[in-house]
C-alpha cells in the first residue's frame, strides 16, 4: 500500500509488518488457495494482504482504523474478490463473513484473548486460524498442565481444535517495534474435542471458575459449582492448573449427571 504520513496508534496496537522475508513466510503458512474464502483481521497497511488479494475466492478485511480502512478500500475498489468491513471484530458480527476457510491476522495484541473468544464462538464455520501473538500468549495456547502458561485459553483452544507454534519473529522486523517478541500459530478448528459437550457456556464457566482462584483446591475455588457433591473419579484437592483437557471434560459430564 502507499504510504502517506500516518502516526500509528498504539490504542489499536498498530505495529507494521517492514520486513518482506517474515511477510513471505506467514502467507507461506496461510497457503491460500483459489477456492478459499480468507477473512483478514486488522490488514493495517496491507502487508500480508497484498499477497493474499487475487490469490483466493474472496477475501474479507476488517479494519477498525478509519483511515486505514478507507486507504484498503481505494487500493481495492476494482476487485470484486476483495470486501472491506470498517468495523470493530469485537463488535461486527461474525455471521456477515463467515464461513470462511481460514481466518488471518496480525491481531492488535491488547485484544487477542477476546478475539479467540469470538473465533471459538463460531468454530464450526472456521477451518483455521493464522494469527500473529504475542509470544507469551502463544505459549498458552499449547501449555502444559502444572505449567504457569496453562489455563483457560489452554483448554478453551483444546475444546474447539488444536493449536501449533509456527515460528517466533523478533520486533525488529516492526514500525514501531513492539516491546515483545511475537509468534505466528496455526489454530485448527475441529469439533473432534466437543461433540460431546452440550452446553458450552456451562463449559467455560466450569473452566473460568476453577482458574480465576487458580492458587485454590478445586473443592474450594468450585464449592459454588459442586455444591459439595461428592465427585467421584476427579480429585478435587488438586489445583486447576493440574488438572488435563480430559479431567475437566470429566467433571463436566459429572456434574452435568451424564451417563458414563
Ligand atoms: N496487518 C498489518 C500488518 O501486519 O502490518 C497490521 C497489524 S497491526 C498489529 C493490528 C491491526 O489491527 C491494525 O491495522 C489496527 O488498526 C487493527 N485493529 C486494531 N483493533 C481492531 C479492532 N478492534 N477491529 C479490527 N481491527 C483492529
Amino acid at each position: 500500500m502507499k504510504d502517506k504520513t500516518f502516526y500509528p496508534k498504539k490504542s489499536l496496537g498498530q505495529n507494521f509488518l517492514q520486513d518482506p522475508n517474515v511477510i513471505r513466510k506467514i502467507v507461506d503458512a496461510v497457503q491460500p488457495r483459489p477456492d478459499d474464502t480468507i477473512v483478514e483481521i486488522g490488514p493495517g497497511r496491507g502487508a500480508i494482504t497484498s499477497h493474499l488479494a487475487g490469490k483466493c475466492r474472496e477475501l474479507i478485511l476488517i479494519e477498525f482504523d478509519q483511515d486505514l480502512a478507507e486507504t484498503l478500500q481505494k487500493e481495492y475498489e476494482t476487485d470484486r474478490h476483495v470486501r472491506i468491513i470498517r468495523d470493530d471484530i469485537l463488535k461486527t458480527d461474525w455471521k456477515e463473513f463467515l464461513p470462511a476457510n481460514k481466518v488471518v491476522g496480525n491481531l492488535p495484541y491488547n485484544i487477542s484473548s477476546q478475539i479467540l473468544f469470538a473465533l471459538y464462538s463460531h468454530a464450526p464455520d472456521v477451518g483455521e486460524a493464522v494469527f500473529m501473538v504475542q509470544k507469551e500468549f502463544a505459549r498458552r495456547l499449547v501449555a502444559e498442565p502444572s505449567t504457569k502458561d496453562y489455563g483457560i485459553m489452554t483448554i478453551l483452544t483444546r475444546l474447539y481444535g488444536k493449536a501449533e507454534i509456527l515460528f517466533h519473529i523478533p520486533p525488529t522486523v516492526f514500525f514501531p517495534r513492539p516491546k515483545v517478541d511475537s509468534t505466528l500459530v496455526r489454530i485448527r478448528l475441529d469439533s473432534g474435542n466437543n461433540q460431546d459437550i452440550d452446553d458450552k457456556a456451562y463449559f467455560h464457566q466450569l473452566v473460568r471458575t476453577a482458574f480465576n482462584q487458580r492458587r485454590k483446591t478445586l473443592r474450594n475455588s468450585l464449592k459454588k459449582i459442586t455444591e459439595d457433591r461428592f465427585i467421584p473419579s476427579v480429585d478435587l484437592s488438586l489445583r486447576a492448573e493440574a488438572l488435563t483437557f480430559e479431567d475437566f471434560k470429566r467433571l463436566y459430564h459429572i456434574l452435568k449427571g451424564d451417563s458414563p
